[in-house]
This record gives C-alpha cells, sequence and structure tokens, in this order.
C-alpha cells in the first residue's frame, strides 16, 4: 500500500512549505506520527518509508506496540500518563509531551532516577480554558517554573498545547503564538533554553509551524480515520 507513503510524502511538502513561508530552516519541524489506535503494520509501513518518531497516548497500547516493532523506533508519549503507569513507560519514552501536573513531575524524577535515566518531557498547557482538556494553566506554570526546573533528573524542554476543535484551522493561530510566546517569557525568566514546542495536528499543523512549532503531531492525515477513536 502506498497511501501512507504519499500522505507523508505530501505532509514533509507541507511543512517545508510552511517552514520557509516565514523564514525558517525546516529541519527545525520533525514529524510525529500520531499511531495511537492504529495497528503495528501500519507504523512498519510508515517506518519503511523513513518515519522514525510515533507518538501514542495510552500507556498499555505502547506497551504492545513496543515488542511488535524494531528498536529504531522512537516513541513519544502523548496523552494523559498516570502515575502508576510512570515506571513502565518510562523506558521506552523518547520524549513525554503531556506533563500536566506538579505531582506527575515529581513522580517522573524520582523513577527517572531509579531506572538511571534523565527523562526528556514538556509542559502541556492548557491556553483554550477549556475545562475538558488535560493541562497546566499559565499561571501553575509561572509559579512551579522554578522548582520544575530544579528537579535534577527531568529535563524539561518546552511546551505542548492542544488547541480546541475548530472548523476554521485559523482559529487556532491566536493559541500557537501564546504558546509561543509564553515559553518566551518563561525562558527569559529562568534564563534557560526551552527549545521544543509541540503544536499542530492533521488540521491546523501548517499554522503551527508558522507561529513556531518544532514538534507536529499528525496521525488521520497519515493513517486515515481512526478505527476506533
Ligand atoms: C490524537 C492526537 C493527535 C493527532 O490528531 P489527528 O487529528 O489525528 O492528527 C495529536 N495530538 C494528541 C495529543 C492526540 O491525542
Amino acid at each position: 500500500m502506498n497511501g501512507i507513503f504519499n500522505h507523508i510524502k505530501v505532509i514533509r511538502e507541507q511543512i517545508e512549505n510552511s517552514a520557509r513561508a516565514v523564514g525558517r530552516d525546516p529541519s527545525e519541524v520533525e514529524l510525529v506520527a500520531v499511531s495511537k489506535t492504529y495497528p503495528a503494520e501500519l507504523i512498519r509501513e510508515a517506518l519503511d518509508v523513513g518515519q522514525v518518531i510515533f507518538g501514542e497516548s495510552r500507556a498499555q497500547e505502547l506497551l504492545t506496540k513496543v515488542p511488535l516493532l524494531p528498536a529504531s523506533v522512537r516513541w513519544h508519549f502523548i496523552g494523559h500518563l498516570q502515575r502508576n503507569k510512570i515506571r513502565k513507560v518510562l523506558p521506552y519514552a523518547d520524549l513525554i509531551h503531556s506533563i500536566d501536573s506538579v505531582g506527575l513531575a515529581e513522580d517522573i524524577d524520582r523513577i527517572g532516577a531509579e531506572l538511571g535515566i534523565f527523562p526528556r518531557v514538556l509542559l502541556e498547557v492548557n491556553l483554550s480554558g477549556e475545562a475538558t482538556k488535560f493541562g497546566f494553566d499559565a499561571e501553575t506554570i509561572r509559579r512551579e517554573a522554578k522548582h520544575l526546573l530544579s528537579l535534577p533528573r527531568l529535563q524539561l524542554e518546552g511546551f505542548m498545547t492542544m488547541a480546541p476543535v475548530a472548523k476554521d484551522p485559523e482559529n487556532a493561530r491566536p493559541i500557537f503564538s501564546r504558546l509561543r510566546k509564553f515559553r518566551d517569557e518563561i525562558a527569559a525568566e529562568h534564563d534557560t533554553n526551552l527549545p521544543v514546542l509541540s503544536m499542530g495536528m492533521s488540521d491546523d499543523f501548517r499554522i503551527a509551524i508558522e507561529e513556531g512549532a518544532t514538534l507536529v503531531r499528525i496521525g488521520t492525515a497519515i493513517f486515515g480515520p481512526r478505527p476506533n477513536a
């Protein structure tokens, strides 16, 4: 099947065009193929055409897929992580996008020390104020940033956000630009580098790239409609 190949090819071209359109180097933007709900065969197809990073949002699903696929896959965890799943997920997660509480960050730091690793993480920020979404509100991050940056094992690399579902993807632009400005402020205030901005999905990734995304998370535009979403 060359559907996945074609989808990835088109998306890579769109990533490149969107980056160039705003004077960015396209190599600053990495594609996370969101493989949640899709079977291992489809992940293998994408892997065979050069896609390396895959995003999963449920711990059990990730743990089921890991042994079915080559060790060259780089798994990103993008969903709400329950604290009792940290120990199982950490050894496989190249990056966790979705730290949504101080307690979760502290547990990951502690378990990282026990496992002898330095977990790479992003803080999920809820900038739209939607009550149904996970994620920190911006004020909590301002208050806790110093503490979170001081955790010895946790490698805090940036932020993730999800824009509300909307008919017009332009509606997401203010959310994305707000996340970039928020990142700039926090980084400056703490004299640190927070280079990663995970934002943009199938419908709005071009706008996210124009606003500074370094990771775009794309599922349906690669793999097609979800089997059991
Ligand atoms: C499912 C999911 C995506 C991908 O959404 P698509 O619309 O299929 O591209 C991106 N980010 C997160 C956090 C998700 O859960």
